[in-house]
């Protein structure tokens, strides 16, 4: 029998040396050892659960196809990794080789990446700090990062995207992405299975230890599972691998946590995620509609952009909502249909400003008396205090372009909406200018 298994192997060896460059067979094939075949189902010895799910990532449509054309039809396959952690986490999955890695547990999740993920000045630092990691990971003073920041503000999406980063650039690095709930319950697994050291030395292991969410790690003040992380801390960190952590506090604040725990998490670098502004919100959008398949016109976009303004995930929860509506409805999404969605979802910040209290505030930010706004100069400053005035007061008010254009200065409608899209295209391209933008709305909003 065991023989039969490895003539089998040995034949889909072949096939896969035939198709591959040198390179990726020596890699990923040579090391795979068949240990079974038995009831249609063929085990194969890896070297560990991340070996495995980048052959299935990677070559799950040549493996499945000679799994078939070898050992028939029906054949499953199954993987053991030779690191062993408790049973529970040393299969690391059956899966059909046509299913390819459906079943497979993947740590890190595809759809949030780098590419996906809009920079603001909400997620700089942590964005910067992040693609450092990846690309160094272990080296230099962010280690451990420590991000923390609200919920649904893009830690888990951001985390995950500095894991899938540093997969990229360093293809043999164990990066296991893993929530505090998740460790805890491993963890709970392998000490009533009596193999708490498994568990520890399989995350000693690893290069990088992502941990989602470690603020749950107080609650219930589970001491046992405390002392295994400050251990794997401890080893991960002496040995420069690196650590990245998200919370929904800064360490000062976290409760339930053992002192030794928290003053690690300090040793690097802490860095906040805030809320996106209304920009970065915008472009944020832009990426979910088009992740979404659908299309919004950009009032509406405009309109969710500026008063869903708590997280990423209402937002998310908006556009859903609206595509949902307009589906049911048969109706085209529109400036009122979004307004009687949005309405019902969530608390639209209703900001009472009104075109004038809107321009009194910019002429007092800008320092201009708001004589010279009403007048006819062509002053730059003038100007632009004007065109910024007009934006905010198309964006936060229900007032008509004519009478937006009437109150600031007696313009024209269609001076308004040039202004408007001046003030957009400023917005991308300028960043002083996007930076007084923000200051101005953060005023407005106040
Ligand atoms: P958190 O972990 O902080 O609660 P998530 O990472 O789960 O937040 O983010 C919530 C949702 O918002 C996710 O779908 C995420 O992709 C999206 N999101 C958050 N920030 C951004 C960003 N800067 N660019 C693109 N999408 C984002
Ligand atoms: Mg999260």
């Amino acid at each position: 029998m065991a023989s039969n298994v490895e003539q089998l192997w040995k034949q889909c060896l072949q096939v896969f040396s035939d198709n591959l460059d040198k390179q990726a067979y020596d890699t990923w094939f040579t090391p795979i050892q068949p240990h079974s075949y038995e009831k249609n189902v063929l085990t194969l010895v890896v070297p560990s659960h991340f070996f495995a799910e980048t052959l299935e990532k990677s070559y799950a449509d040549l493996l499945s196809k000679t799994l078939v054309r070898f050992f028939g039809e029906s054949v499953r396959l199954k993987y053991r990794a030779s690191i062993a952690v408790g049973e529970s986490l040393t299969e690391t999955g059956l899966t059909g080789p046509r299913k390819s890695s459906l079943e497979f547990d993947s740590h890190l999740s595809y759809s949030y990446t780098f590419d996906n993920f809009i920079e603001g000045e909400c997620n700089r630092v942590p964005r910067t700090a992040g693609l450092n990691v990846a690309s160094k990971p272990g080296y230099g003073a962010f280690n451990p990062l420590f991000i923390f920041g609200k919920s649904g503000v893009g830690k888990t999406h951001l985390a995950n995207a500095i894991g899938l980063k540093t997969k990229e650039l360093h293809p043999q690095k164990k990066v296991p992405f893993v929530s505090a709930n998740q460790f805890q319950l491993q963890f709970t697994d392998a000490s009533r299975n009596g193999q708490i050291n498994n568990f520890i030395n399989y995350y000693q292991m690893v290069d990088v230890l992502i941990i989602d969410d470690v603020h749950e790690f107080g609650q219930g003040k589970k001491v046992s599972t405390q002392n295994a992380l400050f251990h794997i801390f401890n080893h991960l960190q002496k040995n420069g691998k690196q650590l990245i952590f998200t919370c929904d506090k800064k360490p000062a604040e976290l409760d339930g946590l053992d002192d030794r725990i928290l003053s690690r998490f300090q040793w690097g670098l802490t860095s906040e995620m805030t809320e996106p502004d209304t920009a970065t919100r915008r472009a944020i959008l832009d990426i979910l509609i088009e992740k979404d398949g659908t299309e919004m016109p950009d009032d509406v976009k405009d309109y969710l952009a500026n008063n869903i303004t708590d997280n990423v995930r209402s937002l998310e929860g908006a556009v859903i909502s609206l595509v949902a509506q307009s589906t049911i409805g048969g109706q085209p999404i529109t400036l009122k249909l979004a307004k009687s969605v949005v309405g019902n979802l969530v608390a639209v910040k209703e900001h009472q400003h009104t075109v004038q209290s809107i321009r009194d505030l910019v002429c007092d930010y800008y320092k201009i008396p708001i004589d010279d706004l009403l007048s006819s100069s062509r002053k730059r400053e003038v100007v632009q205090a004007r065109q910024v005035a007009m934006y905010f007061a198309k964006s936060m008010t229900k007032d008509s372009l004519a009478t937006i254009g009437n109150v600031i200065g007696k313009r024209n409608h269609a001076t308004v909406l040039h202004a408007c899209s001046t003030v957009k295209d400023l917005i991308d391209t300028d960043k002083l200018f996007r930076l007084q933008v923000e200051e101005i709305e953060r005023k407005l909003k106040a």
